[in-house]
C-alpha cells in the first residue's frame, strides 16, 4: 500500500520529495496541488518533471478517498458516505449543510466512538478506529462542493479530541497560509469534554468550541453520558473559565432535548446558574427518536418554554433548525445502515 500525502505540511513533503531525488521546493509545489487546488492524482501536478512524478508515485500517492455514495435532502443538505482505509464496510459520514451564502461540512474525525453516549446511533456501532488527517481532510477535497465551502464543523462521527493528533493536523492544513488558509472563526469543534486534549485545543488552536452538555445535573448527565464519571461538566467549565471567550472566539454548548428528561423549568434554571458569568450560546436540539433509548422527542412548545427561560436568565439560547430530516441526518445513523448492509 502507497503511502499518503494528503495531510503532511509542505516542509514534510520537502522533505519526502527530496527522498525520491526531486529538490526540496517539489513540496511546496506538492502542497499548492493538493490543497489550494484541490487535486487528487500526482499525474496532474504538471510542474513537475515527469520523471519525478514517477519517482514519488512509485512510493506515494495523494491518497484522497472519494465517498462511496451520496444522499441528497429536499432542503439541498448533501449527505456523503466515505470509506475509511480503502473499506467500504468501515464508513464514516460527512454531510454538507447550505444555509444561504454559506456551505457547511459537518466532518467525522473517528470511525465509531468510544465515549458510548446512550442517545446516539454513533457510540452504539463501537469504535472502528481513528481517522487519519488523510481521511479528515478527504472530506473536504473529494465533495463535489469543495471549493464553495465556506465553515467546518467538527461534529459528525467520533469525539474530535479522543483523536487530536489527525484532528489538529488537519485543522492546521485548513487554517494555514499554504494550506486552505481558512480564518479559524469557520472552524468549529464540538466535544463532550476529554479535558486533557480540551486544554491542548484551547491552546493550541483558535477555533471555536462547542460542548455537548445535554443535562445540568452530573447525576442525571451520567445517565446518558458516561464520560461524565472521568470528565465531569463542572471540571470542563472550570477550565473553560479559564480562556477568552469575549473577543473573536466563541463558545456554545449543545443541549439535546429529551421529553421527561431534561427539558423541565428545574434543568433550565440549573442551567442558567451553571453557566452564570460565561459568555456563550446555548442551541437547542431537537431528538431524533432513535431504538432502545427510553426517552423520546420534546414538543414545541416544551423547547420554546426552555429557550424563553434561558433567555430571562440571562443566557443567549436558540433552538437549532433541524437539517436533512429525510435523509437521516442524526449522526450515524447513514453509516450505520451501511454497516449492516441496509443501503
Ligand atoms: Fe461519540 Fe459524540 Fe456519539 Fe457521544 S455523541 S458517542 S462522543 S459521537
Amino acid at each position: 500500500m502507497k503511502k499518503r500525502l494528503l495531510g503532511m505540511t509542505p516542509s514534510e513533503l520537502g522533505e519526502t520529495a527530496l527522498s525520491k531525488g526531486l529538490p526540496g521546493f517539489a513540496g511546496k509545489q506538492v502542497a499548492r496541488w493538493m490543497y489550494v487546488r484541490r487535486e487528487t492524482s500526482l499525474e496532474a501536478m504538471t510542474d513537475l518533471s515527469k520523471s519525478g512524478r514517477e519517482a514519488l508515485g512509485e512510493e506515494f500517492e495523494v491518497g484522497a478517498a472519494m465517498p462511496v455514495s451520496v444522499v441528497c435532502s429536499a432542503d439541498g443538505t448533501r449527505k456523503y458516505l466515505f470509506p475509511v482505509d480503502g473499506d467500504p464496510q468501515n464508513a464514516v459520514e460527512a454531510v454538507m449543510i447550505p444555509d444561504d451564502d454559506r456551505k457547511t461540512l459537518c466532518v467525522s474525525s473517528q470511525a465509531g466512538c468510544k465515549m458510548g453516549c446512550k442517545f446516539c446511533m454513533t457510540g452504539r456501532q463501537g469504535f472502528h478506529g481513528n481517522l487519519s488527517a488523510a481521511d479528515i481532510l478527504s472530506q473536504f477535497i473529494t465533495i463535489d462542493e469543495s471549493s464553495e465551502l465556506t465553515n467546518a464543523v467538527f461534529m459528525g462521527m467520533g469525539e474530535p479530541l479522543d483523536n487530536w493528533e489527525n484532528v489538529k493536523r488537519a485543522i492546521d492544513v485548513l487554517t494555514a497560509p499554504w494550506g486552505f488558509a481558512w480564518s479559524p472563526k469557520r472552524i468549529t469543534l464540538s466535544t463532550i469534554g476529554v479535558i486533557p486534549n480540551l486544554r491542548k485545543y484551547l491552546d493550541e488552536s483558535r477555533c471555536h468550541l462547542a460542548v455537548s452538555l445535554h443535562n445540568p445535573f452530573p447525576e442525571e448527565r451520567l445517565e446518558i453520558m458516561p464520560v461524565e464519571k472521568l470528565y465531569p461538566m463542572e471540571d470542563v467549565l472550570d477550565l473553560i473559565r479559564q480562556y477568552d471567550f469575549t473577543g473573536q472566539r466563541r463558545v456554545s454548548f449543545e443541549y439535546t432535548m429529551f421529553a421527561g428528561f431534561n427539558d423541565s423549568p428545574r434543568h433550565a434554571e440549573a442551567l442558567v446558574r451553571l453557566l452564570r458569568g460565561l459568555e456563550c450560546r446555548v442551541n437547542l436540539i431537537r431528538f431524533h427518536k432513535i431504538p432502545d433509548f427510553p426517552y423520546g422527542t420534546s414538543s414545541d412548545e416544551v423547547m420554546e418554554d426552555f429557550k424563553n427561560r434561558l433567555q430571562r436568565g440571562g443566557l443567549t439560547a436558540t433552538i437549532r433548525a433541524s437539517r436533512g430530516e429525510d435523509i437521516l441526518a442524526a449522526c450515524g445513523m447513514l453509516s450505520g445502515k451501511h454497516r449492516r448492509g441496509e443501503r
